[in-house]
């Protein structure tokens, strides 16, 4: 990449370990893919129906910057009657990454560092790179806990925000009330931004969802409908927190994603009214039969949320390992991927319960199987 017109920006940007997979996922023939993050799932009926029917009455030009009028008043009530919170204001974004990105403009100047939770979202170290910040990764393996006593070593005076993600990617784990409580506590005692990434937060299975701003009014959270409702392509999320925040996003929105897609504003409102248990209920089926397969075999920390597994490579690197795997047409994901650590591995059981268990065979037959 020394191609002279390349900005020096883009450095943070090495993608090619995924798209790695993904390459090889293309070029193989009936592969067993466990490593794509996005629900299997059909989107729900009367959310399909209200896109094609906003796109046939019209509504298929620019809305306004912050999302159309009914979609932000239904998500603002829905924050109000969660928080209560005076001054917490509600817009649309273009996808949670489309969020994530507007949060880290707008709070980040070059050298403000970033306290970022190993392992990671693939794109927070990235994200924090493109407006010039320091990551500061704080490592929580083994259990992938957050212990509060390394966050507050960690900050220092030029600590600007917390990026926090749970349910979270890859792990899956959930974070505890009291780590939760701890963290909203902590960053508004030292006056930092935490930043919530709440993408997974239908995807709970053994307790309700809990928001840092809960506890924390100034939290700014960021949300959105792809993992919800299985709508990854529609580029749809929105974002919550303190109104001269927010305020800012929407101004940035403005020169940069203009709006979330029009169609897409009006079938999330159909969204809002789906009830979307039955779907849970069968990841959490996902989730137990996971577990229950690779306990005997492999190191693992019991996924309360979103649709992941992080189990401990049983032998060699995880990159190793995952080449093993890959030999054998399963494609799972390096965790160093997601970290810097280079010892596990993610699989996404975001799939069929065919697909499922015919990873987890082979995952079961690998594990004592070096060469
Ligand atoms: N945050 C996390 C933790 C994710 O896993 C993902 C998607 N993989 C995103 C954000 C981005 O989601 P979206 O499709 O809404 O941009």
């Amino acid at each position: 990449m020394n191609h002279p017109w390349i900005s020096k920006r883009m450095e943070y940007f090495d993608s090619s370990g995924i798209r790695k997979v993904f390459d090889l996922a293309a070029s193989m023939t009936d592969p067993i893919n466990l490593s794509i993050g996005q629900p299997d799932f059909a989107v729900p009926e009367p959310v399909q129906e209200a896109a094609v029917r906003a796109m046939h009455d019209g509504k298929n030009g620019y809305t306004p910057t912050q999302g159309i009028g009914p979609l932000r008043e239904a998500l603002q009530d829905c924050v109000e009657s969660q928080y209560n919170h005076a001054r917490r204001q509600v817009f649309v974004t273009s996808g949670t990454s489309g969020g994530l990105v507007l949060a880290m403009m707008a709070l980040v100047d070059p050298g403000d560092e970033v306290i970022v939770f190993d392992p990671y979202f693939v794109m927070y170290p990235s994200l924090v790179g493109l407006v010039g910040g320091k990551s500061v990764v704080v490592d929580t393996y083994p259990d992938f806990r957050i212990d509060l006593e390394k966050v507050a070593a960690a900050i220092t005076p030029r600590t600007k925000a917390v990026l926090f993600n749970s349910p979270g990617n890859p792990t899956g784990v959930t974070a505890s009330e009291e780590e939760i409580r701890g963290l909203a506590q902590l960053t508004a005692e030292r006056n930092i931004a935490l930043v919530s990434d709440e993408i997974y937060s239908h995807y709970c299975y053994d307790e309700p969802f809990l928001s840092p701003a809960k506890f924390n009014p100034q939290t700014i959270v960021i949300d959105g409908f792809s993992k919800s409702h299985a709508v990854t392509g529609w580029r749809l999320g929105y974002a919550h927190g303190p109104a001269e925040i927010i305020q800012q996003m929407i101004k940035l929105q403005q020169y940069t994603f203009v709006c979330a897609p029009q169609p897409a504003q009006w079938a999330a409102l159909a969204a809002l009214k789906i009830d979307t248990t039955p779907q849970i209920d069968a990841y959490r089926k996902k989730r137990d039969r996971v577990v229950a397969a690779l306990g005997e075999d492999y190191e693992l920390v019991t996924p309360g949320g979103a649709f992941y597994a992080y189990p401990k490579a049983p032998w060699g690197s995880g990159d190793q390992f995952v080449l093993k795997a890959i030999e054998n047409k399963l494609l799972i994901i390096p965790g160093h991927i997601f970290s810097d650590h280079d010892t596990h591995f993610r699989i996404s059981y975001a799939a069929s319960d065919e697909t499922i268990e015919r990873g987890l065979e082979v995952l079961k037959r690998i594990a004592h199987e070096r060469d």
